[in-house]
């Protein structure tokens, strides 16, 4: 009997119990919206960074580590949208506990990489791409074994901009961007395309595929967010607006779909142009593929550098242009040896945000 059909029968539905960390942010509130607008979507426990979310859900916890909560929360699934490496004690709880990942936070998978796929082997559990250009490949790569991939970035605020333009940008410049409303970290990643150099560490590890294999171009509009290659020379491409809602709500409804506000795509609507990405102004895409291609903890340092510099560049300390500076002499300081768990990851993150002002 199908759910509607035993709802109909007055039989229970059964809810998916979700659990969501970061509930105050650009991520969390657009899945308290899918949450909210689903009935068969259950929020039983949410978390902040440091905003209070009293009553939100049954279980609520502003900061520290989410493992107890978790615990007694007993979720379904875990949808992290928390920002930056501090996501990473969910991503790690949900692949140990065998508990369905869908992952926002995709700092975490960066900079755990192996360890995070070793721990979903030993968990067992799904995990689900909710950066929207992942959600995309995932559901493409429904349909074969993909060659190869392709990611599709719109380029930010400053695309067609020279290093000399971007020298004296400001961080109210930075934070306006063409197609996403996002928080403010990655919307900045974004403007230096290490979102985009992020995005391809992450596909490299959620699909385990090698770095060559995974292209990347400039799509100004967003409306493709990925295409997958096939073998026989298909290429199978996923358009849709730009809201993250969408990529949300396929998550915490896999392997089903449900119905969102948002509209179908006209297709006459304007221009799908694409074109080659200007790595050698926006370097943190260059160095994101270095740092991945290199391994070890390469990827977690160019990910706890990254942080450091937005963050110094959102207060004004720094210029547009340092931030890129600062995370290639972070790489070029450390040895980048793996980290066999987490507490060496930890220290490798702790290391490489040290260096940023030293070196
Ligand atoms: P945001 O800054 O708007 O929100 C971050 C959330 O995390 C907030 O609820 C904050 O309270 C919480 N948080 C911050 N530090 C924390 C800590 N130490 N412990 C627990 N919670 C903490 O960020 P966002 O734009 O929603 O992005 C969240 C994640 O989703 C990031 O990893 C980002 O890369 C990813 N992502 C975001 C978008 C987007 O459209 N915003 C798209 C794709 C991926
Ligand atoms: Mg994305």
């Amino acid at each position: 009997m199908s759910d509607t059909v035993a709802a109909l029968h007055g039989h229970t539905v059964p809810m998916t119990r979700v659990a969501l960390l970061g509930a105050t942010g650009s991520i969390g509130r657009q899945a308290l919206e899918v949450i909210e607008a689903n009935p068969e979507l259950e929020l039983v426990a949410a978390t902040s960074g440091r905003t209070p979310i009293d009553g939100l859900a049954p279980l609520t916890q502003v900061g520290g580590d989410p493992a107890a909560l978790l615990e007694r929360a007993a979720p379904d699934i875990v949808l992290n949208a928390t920002l930056g490496f501090a996501g990473l004690p969910a991503t790690i709880w949900a692949l140990e506990h065998g508990v369905t990942l869908a992952l926002a936070n995709k700092e975490s998978l960066v900079a755990a990489g192996e360890l995070a796929l070793a721990a979903r082997e030993r968990g067992g559990g799904l995990l689900i791409p909710v950066d929207s250009e992942h959600s995309a490949l995932f559901q493409c790569a429904q349909l074969g074994e993909p060659e190869s991939l392709v990611l599709t970035a719109s380029g930010g605020p400053f695309r067609g901009r020279t290093r000399e333009e971007l020298t004296d940008v400001t961080a109210e410049q930075a934070l306006a961007h063409p197609t996403w409303s996002m928080g403010a970290k990655i919307t900045i990643d974004s403007a230096t395309l290490a979102n985009k150099g992020l995005e391809v560490i992450e596909a490299h590890f959620l699909f385990t595929i090698p770095y060559e294999r995974i292209e990347v171009v400039v799509h100004p509009t967003s409306i493709v967010h990925g295409v997958v290659r096939f073998r026989d020379g298909a290429s199978i491409a996923h358009l849709g607006y730009p809201d993250m809602r969408v990529p949300i709500s396929y998550a915490l409804t896999y392997p089903e779909r449900a119905e969102t506000p948002i509209p179908a795509l006209d297709l006459t609507a304007g221009p799908l142009e694409f074109f080659q990405p200007d790595v050698v102004t926006f370097r943190m895409l260059a160095l994101a593929r270095e740092a991945g291609e290199r391994g070890g903890t390469y990827p977690c340092a160019y990910n706890a550098a990254n942080e450091v510099a937005v963050a110094a560049f959102l207060e004004g300390r720094i210029g547009f242009l340092d931030i890129a500076s600062l995370v290639e002499s972070v790489l070029g300081e450390i040895d980048g040896a793996p980290a066999r768990d987490l507490d060496e990851l930890r220290d490798a993150d702790r290391k490489a945000r040290e260096l940023v002002w030293v070196s």
